[in-house]
């Protein structure tokens, strides 16, 4: 099949990379001129694992192709996704227009041709109408007639797992009115429902709110355990041990289930206060919903507070960070916890020196100079006066506990990820404080 992408970031890379790897002729089209210029001396613009092999293999063999050319990518396409940003207004309603400066290329350059607009970005529940009426009217407006669907494919892949996500997806959700449309949706994704993922067609707006569900759902519950561990805190529980009773609970099941500094990323954050927003607007009272965000913004400032109190004030220490990404395996740091903690940390008179395996180029972007980076986990020690650990990656699971300790000024550890012992930590002499552990 020939498919069009508008948007080559975390989401129109990658999914366009594996319709490639599938066979498919790929035609990715991005307004960033300069990505577009790496993209294609075979460079990727982010870092997620297994995806650059993908995307050099198809780019050298032909299958998938970059350009700046709106209109090229509108007419190349039997099917155009569209997979640009909807980052948050400061209202938390999404804006919507990079959707429609690409909806509005794809419109200017329809044909006779049947044409298949897939909004893959997160969109307000009702975007597809607009989208299909804005479409339509644009071919009014010329005197001209064209066959075209848009059809609702909200992505669901994860940061750090994408192309398994890709290919193994838990469902895949479609929202489409014309059966045409829908026969060559399942036609696209037949080699992945073919052995057994499944595909669940619906009518637009429930495919829309679909994936807001999903988010809602996944951040309340961190969220909860958020709350559930500072009250476990105050009481003198211990939430790990709260938490296995939860996990083995199926009603509640085990995923999703740990507390610490809170979410972030490009999705939970934005996604959360899009649907709380949507709901003011439609006059419904969402107080649940309100609640997820608030939290999760409290949960960064209470973590930067305890380490301020546990050091008896911030002013002149050294604090080490583990970890600036909002999670492990990605070099994003959209709405990353970190900053806000980091932040708070610097306000109070502390010095910074971190160490993120992925994330310093682009943690370099939002704190500059104002802290330093440190060139490996260990270097990031030196003559500190606590380590903080942010982000969980894999490496700072296991860490050589007695280098630590020498290399430490004081040997005080704040995991805001919970991946430490704290009976291990107090038998290897630390001062170890957790989320909602005993201490
Ligand atoms: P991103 O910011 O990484 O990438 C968006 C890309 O679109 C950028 O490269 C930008 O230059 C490009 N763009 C903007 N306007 C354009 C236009 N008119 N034509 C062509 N390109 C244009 O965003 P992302 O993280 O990939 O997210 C894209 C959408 O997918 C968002 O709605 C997001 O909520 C949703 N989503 C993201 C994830 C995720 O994990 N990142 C997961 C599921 C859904």
């Amino acid at each position: 099949m020939r498919i069009s992408f508008f948007g080559t970031g975390y989401v129109g890379l990658v999914t366009a990379a594996c319709f490639a790897e599938l066979g498919n002729n790929v035609l990715a089209c991005d307004i960033d001129e300069s990505k577009i210029a790496r993209l294609k001396q075979g460079e990727i613009p982010i870092y997620e694992p297994g995806l650059q092999e993908i995307v050099k293999r198809n780019f050298k063999e032909g299958r998938l192709k970059f350009t700046t050319d709106a209109a090229e990518a509108a007419k190349f396409g039997e099917v155009i996704f569209v997979a640009v940003g909807t980052p948050s207004n400061g209202d938390g309603s999404p804006d919507m227009k990079y959707i429609y400066s690409a909806v509005d290329a794809i419109g200017e350059n329809l044909t006779g041709d049947k044409k298949i607009i897939i909004l893959k970005s997160t969109v307000p529940v009702g975007t597809s109408a607009k989208v299909r009426q804005r479409i339509a009217d644009q071919l009014a407006a010329r005197g001209e007639k064209a066959d075209f669907e848009v059809v609702s494919n909200p992505e669901f892949l994860k940061e750090g797992d994408a192309i398994a996500d890709f290919t193994h997806p838990d469902r895949i959700v479609v929202g489409a009115e014309k059966d045409w449309a829908k026969d060559k949706i399942a036609e696209l994704y037949q080699p992945i429902t073919k052995p057994g993922h499944p595909i669940f067609f619906m009518d637009n707006a429930s495919a829309e709110m679909a994936k807001y569900a999903a988010n809602t759902f996944l951040a309340a519950r961190i969220s909860l355990m958020n709350q559930l561990a500072h009250i476990a805190e105050e009481l003198g529980a211990d939430i790990e041990e709260v938490r296995k009773t939860l996990a083995a609970d199926q009603r509640i099941g085990r995923h999703f289930l740990y507390s610490g500094v809170g979410y972030g990323g490009s999705c939970f954050p934005k996604d959360v206060q899009a649907l709380a927003a949507t709901a003011r607007r439609a006059g419904i009272d969402a107080a649940l919903v309100e609640a997820i965000e608030k939290t999760n913004m409290n949960q960064r400032q209470r973590f930067a507070k305890k380490i301020i109190a546990n050091l008896d004030g911030a002013k002149g220490r050294k604090i080490a960070v583990w970890g600036l990404a909002f999670k492990p395996k990605t070099d994003d740091m959209r709405q990353a916890p970190a900053k806000e903690i980091i932040e708070a940390l610097l306000a109070a008179g502390a010095s910074v020196s971190a160490y993120d395996p992925m994330a310093a180029a682009e943690a370099k972007k939002i704190f500059g100079d104002k802290i330093s980076y440190a060139p490996d986990m260990y270097a990031a020690l030196e003559g500190a006066d606590a380590l903080v650990v942010i982000t969980e990656w894999a490496q700072f699971r296991e860490p050589d506990f007695n280098k630590m300790a020498e290399l430490l000024k004081a040997k005080i550890v704040f995991d805001g990820r919970n991946i430490y012992e704290p009976a291990r930590m107090k038998e290897l002499g630390f001062r170890y404080f957790g989320v909602g552990r005993k201490t």
